[in-house]
C-alpha cells in the first residue's frame, strides 16, 4: 500500500507524527520499545506491531523519531531495511545523519533525514514545518505523507542539509533566549516584576529583529564596511555596561561573556569601525 507509513519512536513527538498521519486517513503501523505508549494509536486505528522488525516489513515509507542517534542506530540494527525509506526525524548532526545514509544505502534501503521545526502540539497545525535533505525523488515520493507533519522545506540532496539548518536555527533560537534570560535576571535584581517588562522586551526584540536580515548580505559579501551606523567599536565599548552593570546587581554575566570577548578582540584586531557582523570572522575555525 503505497500510502501506508511505519513510524518508530512514540515519544510525544513520534506520537504527534503517528497522530497527524492517522488524521490524514493513512494507514500507520507503529513501534515503540515500551509497548504502552502505542494504546492511544491504536484507538485512532494504528495497528501495533510487536517488534521493530515487524513495524518495518509492514510498510515501505518508514518514519524513525526516536531520542537520538545512537537509539535510532540501536533500533535500525535490529530490522531488514532492504526495499524501505527511511525517513529520520530524530535531531542530530548532519555528520551523523551523512553517516547514517551511507549505512542505510549499505542495508539496501534509501534514505532522508530530517529537521523538525515543531513542538508535538503543532504537528499538522499552521506554523509547524519540517526540513528535508536526501535524494530529491525521495522526497517527491512521500511529500504528501509529510506534508499532514505541516510544511514540508526541502533543503538539498546532501542527507546532512536538514541537520544544519534545523542546528542553525536552534542557534539563533538559544542565542535569543540567553538575551531573554540575562534581561529578566537583570529586572529582577532591582524585584521588578518580569511580567510587566515583558511587553517591552518583546516588542524591543521585534524592533532589533531586522538584523538577521541585514546582515545576511554582509556576511555573503564579506563586506562589512557599508551603511555602518552602529560599528563594532561603539558597541564593543557599550557592552562593556552590561557585565560591569550586572555584577553591581548581583547577577552574573556568564551568558553574555562569549560575545564581550568577540567584540573586544574584532575592536582589537582594527575591525571597530565595522558593522557587528563582522565578528562572524571571528568564528571561523
Ligand atoms: P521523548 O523523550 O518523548 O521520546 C523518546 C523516544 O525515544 C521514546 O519513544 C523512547 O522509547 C525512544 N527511545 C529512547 N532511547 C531508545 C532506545 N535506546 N531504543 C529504543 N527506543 C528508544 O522525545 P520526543 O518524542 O519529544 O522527541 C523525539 C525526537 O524528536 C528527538 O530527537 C527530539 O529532539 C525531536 N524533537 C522533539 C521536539 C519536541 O518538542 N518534543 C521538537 C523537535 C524535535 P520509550 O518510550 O521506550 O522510552
Amino acid at each position: 500500500n503505497a500510502t501506508s507509513a511505519t513510524v518508530l519512536g512514540l515519544g510525544d513527538m513520534g506520537s504527534a507524527l503517528a497522530g497527524a498521519l492517522l488524521g490524514a486517513g493513512r494507514p500507520v503501523t507503529v513501534w515503540n520499545r515500551s509497548a504502552d505508549k502505542a494504546k492511544p494509536l491504536v484507538a485512532k486505528g494504528a495497528v501495533a506491531a510487536e517488534s521493530a522488525a515487524g513495524a518495518v516489513a509492514a510498510s515501505e515509507l518508514v518514519i524513525v523519531c526516536l531520542l537520538d542517534d545512537a537509539s535510532v542506530r540501536e533500533v535500525l540494527g535490529t530490522v531488514s531495511l532492504a526495499g524501505r525509506a527511511v525517513v529520520n526525524l530524530t535531531n542530530g548532526t548532519p555528520r551523523q545523519a551523512r553517516e547514517l545514509a551511507g549505512w542505510v544505502a549499505e542495508q539496501g534501503g534509501t534514505f532522508l533525514d530530517g529537521g523538525i521545526m515543531a513542538i508535538p502540539p503543532m504537528i499538522g497545525q499552521p506554523g509547524a514545518f519540517v526540513f528535508y535533505s536526501g535524494p530529491k525523488d525521495l522526497f517527491e515520493t512521500h511529500r504528501a505523507a509529510f506534508d499532514t507533519f505541516g510544511g514540508s522545506n526541502y533543503v538539498g540532496e546532501d542527507p546532512g542539509l536538514a541537520a544544519l539548518h534545523d542546528l542553525a536555527l536552534l542557534s539563533g533560537m538559544y542565542g535569543q533566549f540567553i538575551g531573554i534570560l540575562q534581561a529578566y535576571a537583570l529586572i529582577r535584581s532591582e524585584g521588578l516584576s518580569a511580567v510587566e517588562f515583558a511587553p517591552l522586551l518583546s516588542g524591543w526584540l521585534g524592533a532589533m529583529g531586522g538584523f538577521a536580515e541585514e546582515a545576511a548580505g554582509q556576511i555573503d559579501s564579506g563586506d562589512y564596511s557599508k551603511d555602518v551606523v552602529s560599528n563594532l567599536g561603539m558597541q564593543a565599548a557599550a557592552f562593556e555596561n552590561l557585565p560591569l552593570a550586572a555584577a553591581d546587581q548581583g547577577v552574573s554575566a556568564e551568558l553574555l561573556a562569549p560575545l564581550h570577548q568577540l567584540l573586544l578582540r574584532g575592536a582589537a584586531e582594527g575591525h571597530g569601525a565595522e558593522n557587528l557582523a563582522s565578528v562572524i570572522e571571528l568564528l571561523k575555525k
